[in-house]
């Protein structure tokens, strides 16, 4: 559900006296509600720049996707003043631009004479991702250079065009042979409507675990086994939704005050509900034993329940010092140390953590909730190193304002602005972060790995 301001912005008369009165109407965004397919690109068309050392490989993988892609020759830069088909930008939904090739300052006129050009006729909802090399150390450091120019680059034109809807992501690439396999399946998602509420970021490609062999990602999560906390409601219902879609069988664990809704998604789901109060040392080990009895290991396993107790920290009391930190940081990392230290997770697997933006910037009256979700961050980052053997990625999603029930006791005004501070304008949906968390639960991920993605609309807090 979007909130009521947004709804009666969309309504033709008050859109038009918010407009008389200078209130401006965040853009409808475009969203997939729908299951993987073989066609994840759908027919949308991308246009790319021909010259990066990426280029080719990713025209064959975004065709494979049934994506049509069509090369801007370097020599035509200006692709809003030449002939056929390029003139018709607008039917264009996907630009990729890999400056991966950049080495000295004078080559980011390029960034500014492939987007300038056609900038203005680019429609609603585009979806742009840029290719950045990822430099070792010791490489020159004009190089490095323009590597962090094109992420100013990046992070500036998402909040340029935010107001279309428009998106704009980066990749960071490292010199590897593998980089190019490991790029593909993450550009197809951060071009389709599966990735929603996400601009501004810089993903970084990571090598980290051997290179497994690919399956579509259609299909690819079915029979996987996953566990879900906090699966009541929120966040945490969307991504049981969203797992079960694709085939996964789904465990949900909530608290036993929200048995009903427990049990309604498991029945909605086709998946099992356990209860178990997560503050509780008890209950997270006889939750663990449960899972014991069970026919396979884990596959998937989301750590998302979580909680807020606000308060400065001069009026704070210990209690909700405890409870947030038991609930976000302790549990997360004592679930997932049971599951790993009993074999109950397979190689191949997947640990998720729903961390926050406040993680990374900071937030008045949040220090437990900042310590707890920045200490989830660490854990994925320490874990994916170790587990990178089995061929498990850890990773954290840092959510910033989205409709649950969780923002719905936030104050009226404070809501508003914390909708209006996102460069989309407006609060994400739990399915935003449901679609992201589904992809890094698939085999399709492998190129993420120990990193921190924003599901925030490009919110202003934090980097
Ligand atoms: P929510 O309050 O709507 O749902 C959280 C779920 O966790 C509830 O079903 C609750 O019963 C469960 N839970 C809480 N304590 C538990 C316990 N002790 N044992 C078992 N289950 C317990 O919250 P949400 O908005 O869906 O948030 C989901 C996650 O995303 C949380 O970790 C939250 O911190 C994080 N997050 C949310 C937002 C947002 O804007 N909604 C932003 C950043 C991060």
């Amino acid at each position: 559900m979007l909130d009521a301001w947004t709804e009666l912005g969309r309504l033709p008369l008050t859109r038009l006296m918010f407009k008389r009165i200078g209130i401006k109407t965040p853009p409808q965004l475009l969203r997939a509600f729908r299951p993987w397919s073989d066609d994840l690109l759908h027919g949308k068309q991308v246009l790319m720049n021909a010259a990066g050392p990426y280029s080719a490989d990713l025209k064959k993988a975004l065709g494979a996707q049934k994506g049509l892609v069509t090369f801007v020759k370097d020599e035509s830069l200006n692709v809003g003043e030449s002939k056929g088909a390029l003139t018709r930008i607008a039917a264009y939904q996907g630009t990729v631009f890999d400056s991966t090739a950049f080495q000295n300052v004078a080559e980011l006129d390029q960034l500014f004479k492939f987007f300038q050009s056609h900038l203005k006729q680019l429609g609603f909802n585009h979806r742009v991702v840029i290719l950045i090399k990822e430099w070792p150390g010791a490489a020159a450091p004009e190089a490095r250079a323009c590597a962090r120019a094109v992420e100013g680059f990046v992070r500036s034109l998402a909040k340029e065009l935010g107001a279309k809807g428009t998106v704009v992501n980066a990749v960071q690439v490292p010199e590897h042979p593998e980089s190019a396999q490991r790029l593909a399946p993450i550009v197809s998602f951060l071009l389709s409507d599966h990735c929603t509420f996400v601009t501004g970021q810089i993903l970084r490609l990571s090598t980290l675990a051997e290179l497994a062999e690919l399956p579509p990602l259609a299909g690819s999560l079915a029979g996987k086994r996953a566990l879900v906390t906090g699966a009541a409601q929120g966040i945490g219902y969307a991504i049981c939704r969203r797992l079960a879609d694709e085939g996964v069988h789904v465990i949900g664990v909530d608290r036993p005050q929200n048995r009903q809704a427990l049990r309604e998604l498991a029945s909605n789901v086709d998946g099992e509900a356990l209860e178990a109060d997560l503050s509780l040392e008890s209950d997270l080990l006889s939750l663990v034993d449960r899972l014991q009895n069970s026919p396979a290991p884990l596959d998937i396993l989301i750590n998302n329940a979580g909680i807020t107790r606000d308060r400065s920290l001069f009026a704070m009391e210990k209690a909700q010092w405890d409870s947030v930190l038991q609930i976000n940081l302790k549990a997360p990392l004592q679930l997932t140390h049971q599951l790993l230290h009993r074999g109950l997770l397979a190689n191949g697997g997947r640990v998720i953590c729903l961390s926050s933006i406040v993680a990374l910037a900071g937030n008045y009256g949040q220090t437990n909730y900042g310590t707890a979700k920045a200490g989830l961050i660490g854990l994925i980052e320490g874990l994916s190193t170790h587990l990178a053997r089995q061929g498990i990625s850890c990773n954290a999603v840092a959510p910033g304002f989205i409709e649950t029930p969780m923002t719905a006791q936030i104050p009226f005004v404070a809501k508003q602005f914390a909708r209006r501070l996102a460069t989309l304008g407006q609060g994400g949906l739990p399915d935003d972060v449901a679609e992201m968390v589904c992809f890094l639960a698939s085999p399709s991920s492998q190129g993420i790995n120990g990193s921190v993605l924003r599901v925030c609309g490009g919110h202003i807090l934090g980097s």
